[in-house]
This record gives structure tokens, sequence and C-alpha cells, in this order.
């Protein structure tokens, strides 16, 4: 069975920040703050369909959990342990900033059975963080970081490509301080500009232009890979797809299936890797696992015309016993 969340929106509620990129409401999709009553529909609706609760955890997203109102926030931590408690969740997820993390609040947390904290790092050069508003250092996540698995919290750290005044190198360099705090889980945004945010004021006074989706989709396959190498799971590449997202947003990397589209490149460089050397006249076929067959073809075939491009006459297959990536090439007689 694989992992699930439960998830419960808390948006922009207690937070002091106003981030260059964010638009709460629009990345949450509501306005009306979560009630203890809206976690135990959450929960109740989840347990009707069935989620396996070992391997589900509830999860508040959205905000700066712990800059809440204190009074506010323990009472979601207590419905949402209460379920806990009962019916045997794997835990309670939070997501929060680096600045807000300290021994007492981690205490806090502790004792209403929260198991995860994903901390918004977003880049690791100050430059960057000052630039976007982020109001914390690239020292906060370091120290945030260590408190949280000094604590025997599970650390999950998120980052963002492509902000205003960071580039690839820069974002390369995140990734690199990203995996020496050794997170359990990372998520990667390639930023999107959404209407009414300070990029996008940026961005139309022509200050700045977010890479697209396709200037980010090899870049992000990169940070994939290292992070994968790592042994650093990659829980989101990309932000949800939604309405409100699709319809607010005015520039930047949003793309509905932007992690197959990084895992389309991959595959592509994998594919290449193994053809290299090998001669144009024959023909070959490629063969991947069977559930990659799609991502290995990439999105609208591009991997297969990007190899007939270069000149390869290949067939892709999928076949059983394949790991996630692995790439086998045999010459057809
Ligand atoms: S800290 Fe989080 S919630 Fe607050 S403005 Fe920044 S991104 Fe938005």
């Amino acid at each position: 069975m694989s992992h699930s969340n439960i998830s419960i929106f808390v948006p922009h509620k207690g937070c002091p920040n106003d981030c260059s990129f964010c638009n709460q409401r629009v990345i949450s999709g509501q306005t009306v703050p979560a009630t203890p009553e809206d976690v135990e529909n959450a929960v109740k609706t989840a347990i009707k369909h069935n989620v396996n609760p070992k391997d589900t955890e509830i999860a508040f997203f959205g905000g700066s959990f712990t800059a809440i109102e204190r009074e506010y926030m323990c009472s979601l931590l207590t419905a949402a342990k209460h379920f806990l408690d009962i019916h045997k969740f794997k835990g309670i997820r939070v997501s929060t900033r680096p600045d807000c993390i300290d021994d007492e609040v981690l205490s806090v947390l502790k004792s209403y059975g929260v198991t995860a904290i994903e901390l918004g790092a977003q880049s690791m050069d100050d430059d960057v963080l000052s630039a976007n508003h982020r109001g914390h250092s690239a020292e906060d996540v370091r120290r945030a970081s260590k408190l949280i698995k000094d604590y025997g919290f599970e650390l999950g750290l998120q980052m963002m490509t492509g902000l205003y005044k960071s580039d690839f190198s820069k974002d390369l360099f995140t990734a690199k301080e990203i995996i020496k705090l050794k997170p359990d889980t990372v998520r990667i945004y390639p930023t999107v500009v959404l209407k009414t945010t300070h990029l996008a004021y940026l961005q139309g006074i022509g200050e700045y232009t977010a890479p697209t989706a396709e200037d980010s989709a090899s870049f992000c396959a990169e940070l994939l890979q290292m992070f994968n190498e790592n042994n650093i799971k990659v829980i989101k590449l990309g932000l949800h797809s939604s309405e409100t997202v699709e319809s607010d947003m005015v520039g930047g990397a949003y793309h509905p299936a932007f992690r197959e589209l990084c895992e389309g490149y991959i595959y592509l460089q994998k594919i290449l890797e193994k053809l290299d050397g090998k001669d144009k006249i024959h023909e070959y076929t490629i063969f991947v696992g069977k559930k990659a067959l799609s991502k290995a073809k990439g999105q609208q075939k591009r991997n297969e015309k990007a190899l007939k491009n270069q000149g390869f006459h290949c067939i892709i297959k999928g076949k059983e016993n394949l790991e996630e990536f692995e790439v086998k090439v045999v010459e057809n007689k």
C-alpha cells in the first residue's frame, strides 16, 4: 500500500511574511481557515474511502503552522491526535518556516504526536532569500533542520528553482546544501508566478522573467537524480495541478504533469548514454520497466522524436523486472 496524506490547508494564517511568490489563497484554493471540525470531517471522509491508517499521515499544509496562534494550532492538533490514537494513523505532518522552529514548539509538537516537519527552505543563498522577502537566512534552515532531527522528527525540506535573483547555478548550490542536511524528503517547486504577487509586479515592469516549465524540466531532472543518488525521496516535483493555479498563473514553470516531464528527460538521457557509440544503421529495441513506458517515450512521444532526430531507429518497449530508470538496448537483427 502506498503512502497517502489527509491534507488540511491552513492558508497563510499567522504568517508574518509576504514572500515574493506567495499567494496562499490561490495555492491552497480556499480562504477560510481550517477548523477542528474540518480535521474531523477530512479524517472521517478518508476512513470512509478505506485509506489504510498505517500508511496515512494527517498533514497540515499551506501556511506557517508553528507561527499560527498557539491556541488555534493546538486545537487543530488535538483534533488530529484524537484520530491518531483511535485509528493508529502513521503520524501527523506539518509544514512551517525555518525561523519558526525552536525547542519549545518542537516539544509541543512532540506531545501531540507530530512525526514529520517540513521546512520551506526555498533557497540556501542569502541574497536570493532576501530578494524574495523570505525573512530568514540559510543559517536558519541549517539550525532548524538540525533541531528537528535532534528531536527525532522526520525532516522534509522544500526548495524552489528560478526565483528572482537566482539562476541554475545558485539552485544547484541550494540542492547540494540541502543534501548536506540529510532530510528524509524533499519537495522541488519550480517558480510559478501568480497574480497579485511581488513576482508578478517584477515581471510586469520587466525586472524578472521566471523560467518556463520547458526551461526548468531538464534542470529539475538533474536535481531529481542528485536527490535519488543520495537516497533522499523527492515527494513532490512541481505545484499540484489545480484550476485555481492555472487561472491565476501569469508566468513561470507550471505544467500539470511536471514530474513526468522531468522523468522523461532522465529516460532520454539514459537511452542516449546506452546508444553512445552505436551505429545508426541498425534498429534498436529499448527496454524500460513496464510502468515507465510512457515516461520513456516522453510526453507527446518527444523522446522517440528526439532519438529519430539524432538519426537513431528505435522502438521503446516495456519489460518486466526493470528498475526505475533502468534501460536495456538490444540491436534488432
Ligand atoms: S512564509 Fe509561507 S505562507 Fe508566509 S508568505 Fe511566505 S510562502 Fe507564504
